[in-house]
């Protein structure tokens, strides 16, 4: 038999028979024969088997449940993408569709028909729709008045995600932070308007803070921005991310005003795939009404009589989460979602009670204001502990859970903390579970003899600030 021969009897031999199995796996090119589906099914399974399971990855906020229906609806349309809306003008529909239930969650304004605002991959493309849109609009009024407009900026307290950083530098708008300390956990509305100027194309409240879970004052910022813009004649916006927050404030506080009910928000973005409940990859971006959405940016379709209105980044992409999302909406109902957030929340607090009860730690704040909250070692614990929280990150990581340690940023990166983050899928019995992994673990530091290398690493650069160590190597490795 030749070696093709050879390869294509794997065919007819058991899956771990087979001399596939005793290869190693491509890492450059493309192998030259092909495999048999079964061989290369279990070969790629295998690659990703020694993985986290993703409901016990308690670092992410991105959907990891949903039920068999919404999962077997989302298989079906794998193969449908959304931006071929001529050959399937009914799945644009129903993202417009969305875009309306989500617009009126937030109380929208607007009486058009179709709400203006737009389907993303995540909140990072909807953060993304909506700066560029303040730019834009920003840009425009300062031409408009024979200004220069080569220098924005926009404002965000130190606790931003990521998608911000790029924000900044892909568009080449000047990022200015407020900074988090302890007395202000949030951002501080007077803080952010001494950073403001004519330049100055929106300030970016946060809604579920990704670092600590906490959410910005919006009402507090309008209401002193309101001021501020009667008296220098600046019309700065607000743009909201609420890439968490916009799934739980309309559900569990429909009374606080954080949304279109204020002045100068005239732009939300969320992720669909975090509290929205479906599996990534999902955001919306919604304006207050069509008109701070610049024309530069949409684009009008007409599909089955509907005049929708089209705006993105991307062009081609799966389809499957809006039937998936739209599928939540229709399945949950206004009740559903919140039974489902008012869990996440109760098992929240639970956690948050029982983890602030143990003897090592802390919890950053009293409230939980969304399903997840971080806590850190108690500064007289820390001064003797033989270990750090990086330590428990590893023991917990031996019985499958990822919960994260990790520094706070500038101003407060003394601080290590650990996060969860409680989504559907974590119930009260698997929180206990949890809970006895994370005691057992502190049990069996508190007989350490000898500090662990973390906390050696830890004493090595060691320096008091607020009387917490610091965890210098760490931070390093991370930027
Ligand atoms: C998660 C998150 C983002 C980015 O969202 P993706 O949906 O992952 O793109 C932006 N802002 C905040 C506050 C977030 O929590």
């Amino acid at each position: 038999m030749n070696n093709s021969n050879k390869q294509r009897a794997d065919i007819e031999t058991p899956v771990y028979g087979s001399q596939k199995m005793r290869t190693s796996a491509p890492t450059e090119k493309i192998p030259m024969q092909p495999t048999a589906p079964e061989i290369a099914y279990q070969m790629v399974k295998d690659e990703t088997f020694p993985q986290t399971q993703p409901r016990l990855n308690l670092a992410t906020f991105v959907t990891t449940y949903m039920d068999d229906y919404a999962t077997k609806l989302m298989n079906e349309s794998i193969d449908v993408n959304y931006i071929d809306e001529t050959e399937y003008p009914r799945v644009a529909v129903m993202a417009a569709r969305c875009v309306n239930i989500m617009a009126n969650l937030w109380n929208s304004p607007e009486q058009a028909q179709w709400k203006a605002g737009a389907l993303a991959i995540g909140s990072s493309e909807a953060c993304m729709l909506g700066g560029v849109a303040a730019w834009l609009r920003w840009r425009a009024k300062r031409k408009a008045q024979g200004k220069p407009y080569d220098k924005p900026n926009f404002v965000i307290s130190t606790g931003f995600q990521v998608v911000w950083e790029k924000f900044g530098q892909l568009w080449q708008i000047e990022m200015r932070t407020v900074p988090l300390s302890l007395e202000k956990t949030t951002l501080d509305p007077k803080d952010a308007l001494a950073m403001c100027d004519e330049n100055t194309i929106c300030i970016v409240p946060i809604q579920g803070v990704t670092w600590t879970g906490l959410n910005d004052d919006v009402e507090a910022l309008d209401k002193a921005l309101d001021e501020y813009n009667a008296k220098t004649g600046y019309d700065i916006p607000i743009h909201v991310d609420a890439a968490t927050g916009g799934y739980i404030l309309p559900f569990l506080e429909p009374e606080k005003k954080w949304d279109f009910r204020l002045k100068w928000v005239l732009s939300i973005s969320t992720s669909g795939h975090k509290f929205g409940l479906v599996y990534p990859g999902l955001g919306w971006v919604v304006w207050k009404d069509k008109k701070y959405l610049p024309d530069e940016m949409a684009f009008s379709v007409n599909y089955l009589g509907a005049n929708i209105t089209q705006v993105g980044l991307n062009f081609s992409r799966p389809a499957a989460q809006i039937l998936g999302q739209y599928y939540q909406f229709i399945r949950l109902g206004f009740e559903g979602y919140k039974e489902v957030q008012t869990n996440s929340m109760e098992i929240a607090r639970y956690a948050h009670e029982q983890i602030g009860k143990m003897k090592p730690f802390v919890n950053y704040s009293n409230d939980v204001v969304n399903p997840l909250f971080i806590w850190y070692m108690k500064p007289e614990y820390a001064k003797t502990a033989k270990w750090t929280l990086y330590d428990l990150q590893a023991a917990l990581q031996q019985s499958g859970w990822m919960v994260p340690a990790y520094t706070l940023p500038e101003k407060l990166d003394n601080y290590v903390v650990m996060r969860i983050v409680f989504r559907q899928g974590m119930s009260r019995d698997m929180t206990d579970m949890l809970l006895t992994d994370m005691q057992n673990a502190i049990n069996e530091f508190e007989k350490l003899e000898y500090p662990t290398q973390t906390r050696i690493a830890q004493d090595k650069n060691q320096k008091v600030v607020g009387k917490v160590f610091t965890h210098t190597h760490v931070k390093t490795a991370k930027k």
